[in-house]
Formats: structure tokens, sequence, C-alpha cells
């Protein structure tokens, strides 16, 4: 285990100097500060929040199919339970790294508490490529991961999901060799797996959903109709290619959308059901036949009404944020805007609708399987997406208050409603000993 040096690099402040990007401690710990500015709440809870309870840091060998083994550096970091067990995704990515997955685990800490749902924040990974792993090697590793991690996990104490890089499979196989090792199934450790084995109908589809409903909710609240709304979709895996499919079923011109390779424009809206997602085929995006084919970049400066980046991080930078054209940017990845681009976004009139209200969607259906799987209860598509709805709504209103009641920006709002909820419980919790 290791608290390990995390001090952010303060090099490259909100002046618009981007020479190395922000991380995504840096950006969370900024957007904290700055929220934290318009509550009146304690010092001392904004402190405490500042840092993360614990990062558990482990050793992963893997044997690789050569025979020889390799060894990969996993994280969880637990960034806060006041109001519930840590929550939050595991990702395989070159690119995880502790200071990573203690801002990504700030983020669900406020994701958690904008749905009021009964949990903190959590997130963790392994610095891997799962390119490189044959499907035998990620069981493998994935395994050895639950195992390293078990002593920190379980349904009461931090209960993992799939993110960048791993999937519903990845969860079973850390389900399995959790299970097998306490000596009973135990569905309710992780959530987010397959419906054979105690995932939730519609778990999948979720955060794509959600991004559509507050996406929606976006364009009523200013006065845009649905059919004449136009938006381009950054990404098309789950997240993008879900949010642009129930948009274009809900009667909004999706007129592009890319992936790593590029994008896919067409200014009388593309058929995104015939757009093969991630998942269905991987980087295929381009090979759609569309009118105009443009940068995975250029996606970011088109004069659509909304954009959602729902790719990766740190994709609106201080480097671009002024060629935005669109008019709503609605965060379906998790921390697209850097808080240098959040500045100029705002002093340009773009209204930016956070990652974590917009892609809530899949930590609250994780919310509903893990209830089905402590009541060893399931619930139908037609439960989990109307509960799903009523969940998005009702947080909408409340973010959608705060902006209204302080003329706050729509992450400040969130941020609002977040931390009043986290001060509160902290509040009558109080500090032990
Ligand atoms: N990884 C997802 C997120 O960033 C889901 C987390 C969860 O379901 O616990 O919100």
């Amino acid at each position: 285990m290791s608290t390990g040096s995390l001090e952010a690099n303060e090099s490259n402040g909100s002046d618009g100097e981007t020479e190395e990007p922000e991380t995504a401690l840096e950006t969370a710990r900024r957007q904290l500060e700055h929220a934290a500015a318009n509550l009146d709440v304690e010092d001392g809870v904004i402190e405490r929040l500042k840092h993360p309870t614990t990062v558990h840091r482990v050793a992963v060998p893997l044997r690789r199919d050569s025979g020889e083994v390799e060894v990969f550096t996993g994280y969880r970091a637990q960034h806060d339970d006041v109001r519930g067990p840590y929550k939050g995704g595991l990702r395989f990515h070159p690119h995880v790294s502790e200071q990573e997955c203690v801002g990504l685990s700030m983020w669900m800490t406020w994701k958690c508490a904008v749905m009021d749902l009964p949990f903190g924040g959590g997130k963790g990974g392994i610095i891997v490529d799962p390119k490189d792993l044959s499907e035998g090697e990620k069981e493998r590793l994935t395994r050895r991961f639950a195992e390293e991690l078990r002593k920190f996990i379980g349904p009461k104490k931090d209960i993992p999901a799939p993110d960048m890089g791993t999937d519903s499979q990845t969860m079973a196989w850390f389900m399995d060799a959790y299970s097998m090792q306490e000596g009973e199934t135990i569905p309710g450790v992780v959530t987010g797996k397959p419906t054979a084995v105690g995932g939730s109908e519609g778990r999948e589809e979720s955060p794509g959903r959600s991004v559509a409903i507050i996406a929606r909710q976006a364009a009523e609240y200013y006065d845009y109709d649905l059919e004449e709304t136009t938006v381009a979709v950054q990404g098309f895996g789950s997240v993008g290619a879900n949010a642009a499919r129930l948009l274009d079923d809900w009667g909004a011109n999706v007129v592009s959308v890319s992936d790593v390779n590029g994008a896919i424009y067409d200014p009388d809206g593309l058929d995104t059901h015939a757009v093969p997602s991630h998942e269905e085929e991987p980087e295929a995006v381009m090979s759609h036949d569309a009118p105009e084919k443009l940068s995975n970049e250029k996606i970011l400066e088109l004069d659509v009404d909304i954009l959602i980046p729902a790719a990766i991080g740190n994709v609106i930078t201080a480097e671009n944020a002024n060629d935005v054209e669109a008019d709503i940017v609605v965060e379906g990845a998790n921390g697209p805007t850097t808080f240098a681009a959040d500045s100029i976004l705002e002093e340009k009139g773009v209204e930016v609708i956070p990652d974590i209200l917009a892609n809530a969607g899949g930590v609250t259906v994780s919310y509903f399987e893990w209830l089905q799987d402590i009541n060893r209860r399931k619930w139908s598509l037609d439960r989990v997406n109307e509960e799903l709805e009523e969940k998005m709504l009702s947080a909408w209103d409340d973010v959608r208050e705060e902006v209204e009641a302080d003329d706050l920006s729509w992450r400040d709002a969130a941020y609002t409603v977040a931390l009043s909820r986290i001060a509160e419980a902290k509040s009558v919790r109080g500090l032990w000993p």
C-alpha cells in the first residue's frame, strides 16, 4: 500500500500555458477549489476531500503465453466513503497512473453524491495496453489483480466496475476469483457483470443513455427543438454509440461521430445504427460511407448545437477551447475538459454539462445491480430504464436549481449539490476520534 506523492504539477495553471497536459488530479483539485469558493461548508471538509483516504498499489505478476513472467503495476484509489462504500471502475490502459486514479476517484465521489447514491468514490486500474494481451493473459491478469485487491474490496467496502479497457467479461473473472477465495459466490463485489451472473439488464447501455437523457434535457432547457438539434459525438465506444443512437432515435440530427482514426460528417444526419460501434467492430467508423471525413480533433470544432466528447479525458484544453463552436458541451467521457479550457468556454458562453451528472447513468445502474445482487432479485429492463430516467431527471433538477439560484456554471452547480451532501454527512458523523 502506498499513498505516494500526489502533489499535482503546478506548472500549467489556468493561464493557457499548457506545455504539459493537465492531469486528472490537477483538474479535479482545481474544480473542487473553484466550486468550494461558492459554498458555505467548513474549510476542514474541503481540505479532507482534496486527499484520498488510501491508494493501494499492487504488483500483478502475469505468466505470458510465451511462458515468461511479466510484472504489471495496479492501483486502487479510495477517495471518500462517508456516504457509503467506495464505488468506481477499473481501467486497463497504458496511461493509468496513481495520480489519474486519484483524480478519477474524486470524480466518482461527486458523481455518486450528485445522484444521491449511498456510495463514495474509488477508481483503479493496471498500467497495461489490453490490445497487447491475449484473452487468456487478460483473464490471468484480472484474476491475479482481484486477488491482490481482495483484502481492500467487498460489497460493503469497495465495489469495482468496468471502465476503459475492461468490460463485463473482466468483471465476471474478477467476481469469480474473489468468490473462489472467499468460499462463496458474492456477485455484489463488482457491478457491470454479464446478466448470467447477477449483472443488471441495461447496465451496458446506461452511461450512454444518461448522456442522451441529459443532452435532451439541456436542449429543452435552452429552447432547442430536439428534431432540429445538431449533435456531434467524439468516440463511438459504449458511451458515444449508445448516446448517439438514442438521440438519433429521439429525433435529433446526429451529424458527426468519430473514433481514433477520424470522424464522418453528414450535414443531413447519419444513420447512427448503421455505423459500427467499437464493440461491434473496432475502429470501423471511417469505413462507413459519408459525404465528408474529418480528423478526430476537428470534430471538436464543428459548429453544432451539442458536442458530446465521449472518448477519453483531456481532449478540450487551453489549446483548442477557443475553436469549440458548439453551444452546449455534454461530457460523456470522464474529464474531457481541462480546468483551463473550462474558463475559456465559460467566457465564450459555451454551456458545459459536466461528466459527474451526464455520464452518471453508469454508476446509477451499477447501484441498481448491487441492490439486485444483495436482494437476489432481478429487475426487468423496463424497470431499470424507468428508474434510471427518474434518477437522472431528479439529479438534473437538483443541479438546475443551483444553476438558477446562484447563476453558477453547470459544473459548479453539480459540485454544489454533491459537496453539500458530502459535507452534511461529514458534519453529522463528525471527525473520529
Ligand atoms: N466507470 C464508470 C464511471 O466512470 C462506472 C463506475 C461504476 O459503475 O461503479 O462512472
